[in-house]
């Protein structure tokens, strides 16, 4: 079904040998399509200028008439200097240019000569880096510039796809769907391609871009879509039923009723887990929204189908909280509810890994420890992961594969705008909490310099007089844990010292388990007023009456993180602060302390973290599964993905997709990336 011309080796190409095959494979250059889809990175511009507006010492091209006969000199064994005048525009310059001897029987003076090259102003002397008699083709001045390996050269580079391009015009066939062409007025597929090389003017290379950053982003949503309906089929069959009674007086017993919000996700849900597809949604909410509470129905509801639960945090101390609220919660209903975490050894772990086996156990709660190969379930049908961005795709992926085709629900509190998720967790579902339980008061963020800690220490006094807690988060640093304790313990002992009188406890990534649990039960009991503490504490912990946020060095931390780290305090009814510590010397520094004293909505903050950092350090490195392109960039690009996506979605409902010959292109293109194959993405 792939067309032949896309299957042509490299060495077909005229002046392509072994050689320069071999180093286009160290590039993943194999076919003539690859070839034609290694985009250049950047362009140099030769552009003829106007002397009068160029700077001295910086790059530029000319064109003029030469006004003398060429002096060569030899001044070494084959090095050469060759220096002519040329009249360019109102300036007579001299033009130097080195070991390029043949130069002296070509030029003749009156010739038109263009060369690039850097210009020194002073001397009225321009260096020359390339030369060419005559005036430059149309599309020579813009010239790409592509990553190369081996013995190539960018030269060589341009060579071989320009006589790529020359050989094989009709290699490139279109692939989107005539309707998206003329309806986004988009550059067809073979032009675009050419101008994406060699582009005859910047309006065309924009053109170019412009079309191929929609085909990306079309084609990724499109194997999506795909990905989603095979998964799907794959898992017909499967339905939970679920006991709607049972849920609705558990429901009732909560201690508060549900917001909006959350019952609308809890019906998305225990849709999904109903139906004969295992779910595979994402549920974001800001912090505070009220997310474990879901999860809680969500589980209880599996456990009514007869079915047993798993809830995955990112850290011990999460687990165990997750895990006593549970139990508290599912107490009354006589659901066995147990932690495994990595510090639970020897006979206990043996015991608990026999029950979970035999089915006693209902609910098993724990970090990653969950996922080992010796945790075996009797009958896992719903797995839970809170904070799902802190989980790489691999352990997910894992998790998933636990039991067949268990329905699994991703929690995060890093909310981003809806296109953007969809398309991110492109193979997702996603359902989103957009209010917060009524009766919270905003969390006041203040932005303060270090010399004005003896205020911060003034207010946090205040605070602890009202019976109140506070946390203190020492600085990030990112290259050396052991720092970053030194940091924690440093912070404490001067804490320790100007708080006499309260009780200031310390807690980083080098305390055991169990010292960690002992220090975090302190402060819950409130047998603890401050607690110091590096990152360890930025995820989902609870304590309502902490009502004071420090954080130092708040310009080291992501946007997101600080949400999340502020999200801390706010969770009872008292009114509660946030103090960011940060002499913030740039200028994304400060406007991140700007944007979070006048932002508290997670969602708002993650867009302009999008914006300000980009993606890929918005999602952590590595581990955030997002597709890589070769153009476009999701945010940057956000409403093409917008559109790309709602094309896609359209598309790959239709039944004419899959059965019309208009879209045969198309489909072998998807058929290429290997999608057809797939049957579930783990
Ligand atoms: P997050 O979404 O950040 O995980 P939590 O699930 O920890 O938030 O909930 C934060 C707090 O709000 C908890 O103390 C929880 O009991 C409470 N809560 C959750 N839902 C509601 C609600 N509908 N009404 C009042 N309080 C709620
Ligand atoms: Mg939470």
């Amino acid at each position: 079904m792939i067309p032949v011309q896309n299957r042509i080796p490299v060495r077909e190409i005229q002046g392509v040998g072994e050689a320069a095959a071999d180093d286009l494979k160290q590039m993943d250059i194999v076919t003539l399509d690859d070839l034609l889809g290694y985009f250049p990175y950047r362009y140099d511009n030769y552009e003829p200028r106007d002397l009068a507006g160029v700077k001295d010492e910086t790059h530029v091209t000319v064109i003029g008439k030469v006004q003398s006969v060429p002096v060569l000199t030899f001044y070494a064994k084959k090095r050469s200097r060759l220096s002519v005048r040329l009249l360019t525009g109102r300036y007579l310059i001299k033009v130097i240019a080195f070991n390029r001897p043949y130069l002296k029987r070509r030029l003749k003076p009156g010739d038109t000569l263009t060369v690039s090259g850097k210009w020194e102003r002073h001397r009225a002397v321009l260096t020359a880096s390339e030369c060419h008699i005559g005036v430059p083709k149309r599309d020579e001045v813009i010239a790409p510039v592509y990553p190369v390996k081996g013995n190539l050269t960018v030269k060589r580079m341009r060579k071989i796809v320009r006589q790529a391009i020359r050989q094989f015009p009709n290699a490139i066939e279109e692939i989107l769907p005539k309707p998206v062409l003329t309806g986004y007025r988009l550059m067809g597929r073979g032009e675009a391609v050419r101008q994406i090389h060699f582009p005859t003017e910047r309006e065309k290379l924009h053109q170019a871009r412009r079309r191929l950053v929609y085909e990306e982003l079309f084609l990724y949503e499109l194997k999506m879509q795909v990905y989603k309906q095979k998964e799907r089929q794959s898992v017909l069959g499967k339905k939970m039923i679920i006991d709607r009674q049972r849920l609705n007086a558990f429901i009732r017993a909560l201690d508060f009723s549900l917001t909006k919000a959350q019952k609308l996700v809890i019906d998305e849900i225990l849709g999904d887990m109903s139906a004969d597809y295992a779910m595979n949604r994402l549920l974001q909410g800001d912090v505070g929204s009220g997310k474990t509470v879901v999860a809680a129905i969500a589980l209880f509801a599996a456990v009514t189908a007869g079915c047993q639960g798993a809830l995955m945090a990112p850290t011990e101390i999460l687990a165990a909280q997750h895990a006593e609220s549970l139990k508290k919660m599912f107490a009354p209903f006589s659901i066995n509810v147990s932690l495994l975490t990595g510090s639970i050894r020897g006979k206990r772990r043996n015991q608990l890994l026999e029950e979970l086996k035999e089915g006693d156990i209902q609910i098993l709660v724990g970090t990653h420890a969950l996922i080992q190969d010796e945790v075996i379930f009797r009958r896992l049908g719903l797995v839970v992961t809170d904070e799902q961005h802190r989980f790489g795709v691999v352990q997910r992926r894992r998790l998933r594969s636990k039991a067949e085709d268990p329905n699994v629900l991703y929690m995060t509190a890093t909310p981003i705008p809806r296109t953007l998720a969809l398309s991110i967790y492109g193979d997702m579902d996603v359902s989103t909490i957009d209010e917060l339980p009524g009766g919270r008061k905003p969390i006041r963020t203040y932005w303060v310099r270090h010399e004005m800690m003896g205020r911060v220490i003034h207010f946090m006094q205040e605070e602890l007089k009202r019976g109140r807690q506070a946390y203190v988060i020492c600085p990030l640093i990112e290259e050396s844990e052991q720092l970053d304790v030194q940091n924690a313990i440093n912070v404490h002992a001067r804490l320790t010292e100007a708080l006499s009188g309260s009780s200031v406890g310390l807690m980083h990534g080098r305390l055991t388990p169990d010292e960690k649990e002992a220090v975090m039960a302190d402060f819950k009991n409130n047998r603890m007023d401050v607690l110091v503490s590096t990152t360890v504490v930025e995820v989902g912990v609870n304590v309502p009456n902490a009502t004071l946020m420090v954080i130092y060095d708040a310009d080291r931390f992501g946007l997101a993180q600080l949400h999340q780290l502020r999200g801390r305090v706010g969770r009872g009814t008292a009114q509660s602060y946030c103090v960011l510590i940060a002499d913030a010397r740039s200028d994304v520094a400060r406007e991140k302390m700007k944007l979070m004293t006048e932002i508290s909505d997670g969602f708002k903050l993650s867009a302009y973290d999008l914006k300000l950092r980009g993606p890929g350090d918005f999602f952590g490195k590595k581990q955030s599964g997002l597709p890589a392109f070769k153009l476009a960039d999701m945010v940057h690009d956000y409403r093409t993905l917008a559109a790309a996506r709602k094309d896609a979605v359209r598309l790959a409902g239709s039944s004419r997709f899959w059965k019309d010959a208009a879209y045969l292109p198309l489909r072998s293109k998807l058929e290429e990336s290997g999608v057809f194959e797939h049957r579930r993405l783990d």
